[in-house]
């Protein structure tokens, strides 16, 4: 294989996800010309194309963080394995809410029942029967470690982590609820509905899904979609280091993206503009972050020579996905266009990077 791209950052539109992500399933049009050399290198290197996008992660209730990243299964077979599910016959099953067995029939493992609305969305009650609690008493009564099964669902990530790491058999889920920490889900309950969780918090779960069941000698392209958005700065450091993680497991990440502390890290950024909406759609400038801020033109240029210059001021060492040298950045709450992020300060303090210039993570372990 020729080239293993990194990261890619386009400051552009959303619409760009749906002309890529179709260009590269349908791998065709672009890659019959000739002039396509290296594109047609990479698609053709490709095994997968991964859209990762806001979208919910499920519609039901029964869809949740714990389900999705498939630590679930891992977990009914604990509880099954303990000496008081034993004596009752329960098997991993029992510890379902997608099968009859163990569940609440009355709102069949949902804890809750709709109730529709004339003229409103439908609401979501909590279940008479079992009061939210989704199992049946009996299986309730199964505890492992002092907690029940809905204990359980109703732990943050960061508190199940630390109940399944105490014990040798929890160890497995503690790994895979880790990935979910990983990418800044661990205030999440495990069992929290698919349909409570926010775009970007869903497209989180997405992503730990990816990291946690990576799929050995693949060379997925990822797409994200917007990926920063509602992130506070630390939780942005903890994004660009599972992106950086998906490279070095072999795979290419191109991000949508207005966040100039995620443009910086990119290996090559495509700037798609001169103006929003209407006024763009152009392709402004392209290349290396450097090469963006000096081309003419260049809104996003002009924002990201700040960000890089205040890395380079404070010490050399710019903020990359493996530091947390990202502090006093105030006014950083949204990313809505190139001036949203102007005023970031990086304090590059990362002393991992050793103020070297142009170790900005991401960026050195795309190529190869
Ligand atoms: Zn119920």
């Amino acid at each position: 294989m020729a080239h293993r791209y990194g990261v890619f950052s386009v400051a552009a539109s959303a619409v760009v996800v749906s002309a890529l992500a179709g260009g590269l399933l349908g791998r065709s049009a672009l890659a019959t010309d000739t002039r396509q050399q290296d594109y047609r290198t990479f698609t053709e290197a490709l095994s997968a194309v991964e859209l990762v996008d806001q979208s919910p992660i499920g519609r039901t209730p029964r869809s949740n963080p714990v389900t999705y990243i498939q630590a679930f299964d891992q977990i009914r077979t604990i509880f099954a394995s303990t000496p008081s599910a034993k004596v009752h016959g329960f098997k991993p099953g029992h510890f379902s809410f997608n099968v009859p067995g163990g569940r609440c029939e009355a709102c069949e493992g949902d804890g809750v029942v709709r109730v529709e609305m004339q003229f409103l969305a439908d609401l979501f009650l909590p279940c008479d029967v079992c009061k939210g609690t989704r199992f049946r008493k009996d299986v309730l009564d199964v505890r492992y470690h002092g907690k029940n099964i809905n204990d359980v669902l109703g732990m943050t990530v960061a508190e199940a982590i630390r109940f399944f790491d105490a014990d040798p058999m929890g160890r497995r889920v503690a790994e895979k609820l880790r990935v979910l920490n990983d990418v800044g889900l661990g205030y999440i309950r495990l069992g929290q509905p698919a349909p409570s969780l926010s775009g970007g918090e869903a497209q989180r779960v997405k992503l730990a899904a990816h990291l946690a069941m990576p799929a050995r000698g693949q060379h997925t392209l990822f797409i994200f979609d917007e990926p920063t958005t509602g992130l506070h700065f630390d939780d942005i450091a903890k994004l660009l280091r599972c992106f950086q993680a998906l490279i070095e497991a072999g795979n290419s990440v191109v991000i949508i993206e207005h966040n100039l502390d995620v443009v910086k890290c990119a290996d090559y950024v495509i700037d798609l503009g001169p103006e929003a909406g209407e006024g763009g759609g152009m392709v402004v400038a392209t290349g290396t972050p450097e090469q963006i801020v000096a081309a003419p033109g260049s809104y996003t240029g002009r924002y990201l020579r700040e960000v890089l210059k205040l890395g380079e001021d404070a010490g050399g060492g710019r903020v990359a996905g493996g530091t947390k040298a990202q502090k006093g950045n105030g006014g950083h709450g949204r990313n809505g266009g190139p001036g949203g992020s102007g005023g970031a300060r990086t304090n590059g303090a990362s002393k991992a990077n050793g103020g070297s210039r142009g170790t900005r993570g991401l960026r050195d372990t795309g190529g190869s």
